[in-house]
């Protein structure tokens, strides 16, 4: 009895390929072109408590200084501050390894 199997390889998925979308990196308050630079900075947590945290890669604008967080950076940086003990009054954490 013949078996004969299918090997047909399997449909390529449907679409272009993948394309990675080129997001033109804009200041929301100036429209200015953003840089991406690593800093510090300081994150209120609580009435009395301030979480620094270190070597942060955001994007700071060309124009008005402003500085932004990447949604996953934004995301990490809660998870970071949901966990510190709320009753320090200043604790200073690196971020970057
Ligand atoms: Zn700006």
């Amino acid at each position: 009895m013949d078996l004969s199997r299918c090997t047909s390889p399997p449909a390529a998925s449907s679409g272009g390929g993948n394309r990675v979308v080129a997001r033109t990196m804009i200041c929301r308050t100036c429209g200015g072109a953003l840089r991406s630079r690593v800093t510090d900075l300081p994150f209120k947590v609580a009435d009395t408590s301030i979480v620094i945290l270190k070597g942060l890669p955001v994007l700071q604008c060309s124009q008005c200084q402003e500085t932004e967080l990447d949604h996953p950076l934004m995301v990490e940086v809660e998870r970071i501050l949901a966990s510190f003990d709320q009753t320090t009054e200043l604790e200073i954490i690196r971020y970057a390894a």
